[in-house]
């Protein structure tokens, strides 16, 4: 990367990290994802129990397979899954010691943005694992809450109706449509302006575009 790219990426990513931290949630910048995967991996050493909200971003990195590797217990849904099976997961990964995850936006003034089809994430990064960490890339930085939510539906959320190849207005049209489809990924809204105050939050600001 051009070495003043590189320099303004860094200090974007410190002032959102001290805005985070102004909203009371642990933040650090690393430099490349690997380093950021290690932290990772040391937070979970041991042997936890790591829920895993759905991500690219953590996909990108390998952590399913590193943490596995190192015999952390993985607890995450997969294809083929029973609705059933995929609502034990979900409440499994609300109790476990790490839940990692990425918000689709984290804005200059110290907010994280997230939007889901189904909330179980929304879920476990307001309460109950023990730990939450959530990992963003610098591509996921907007300037405030309403740039990051029209990052959520225009950015992430079109790319991943293309990932997933829903059948929705988004995929023909390459911008948000605020569809009413059976197949919308965009229901659930979670915003967390400050740290929910029973939780522990720590969020990982990597200089790398990660995930969508
Ligand atoms: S068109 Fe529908 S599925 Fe696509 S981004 Fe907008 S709300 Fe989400």
């Amino acid at each position: 990367m051009d070495e003043h790219k590189n320099a303004f990426n860094f200090k974007t990513l410190e002032n959102a990290a001290a805005a985070l931290r102004r909203n009371g949630f642990e933040a650090a910048v690393h430099a490349s994802g690997a380093v950021a995967a290690a932290a990772v991996l040391e937070l979970a050493a041991g042997g936890k129990k790591v829920g895993l909200g759905g991500s690219m971003t953590i996909a990108a990195l390998g952590l399913p397979e590193k943490l596995a590797a190192a015999g952390c217990s993985v607890i995450t849904h997969r294809p083929g899954m029973t609705p059933d099976e995929r609502r034990a997961v979900w409440l499994a990964a609300q109790a476990c010691d790490v839940y990692l995850a990425s918000p689709q936006a984290v804005t200059l003034d110290g907010k994280l943005v997230f939007v889901d089809a189904n909330g179980n994430r929304g879920a476990a990064v307001i309460y109950g694992p023990r730990k939450i960490v959530l990992l963003a890339g610098v591509n996921k930085i907007a300037r405030d809450q309403e740039a990051g939510l029209w990052r959520a539906r225009n950015v992430a959320a079109v790319a991943n109706n293309l990932r997933l190849k829903k059948d929705n207005p988004c995929v023909r049209t390459g911008r948000c449509e605020d569809c009413s489809s059976a197949r919308r990924i965009c229901n659930a809204v979670t915003l967390l302006w400050k740290k929910p105050s029973q939780s522990d939050v720590l969020v990982l600001l990597v200089n790398e575009e990660l995930g969508y």
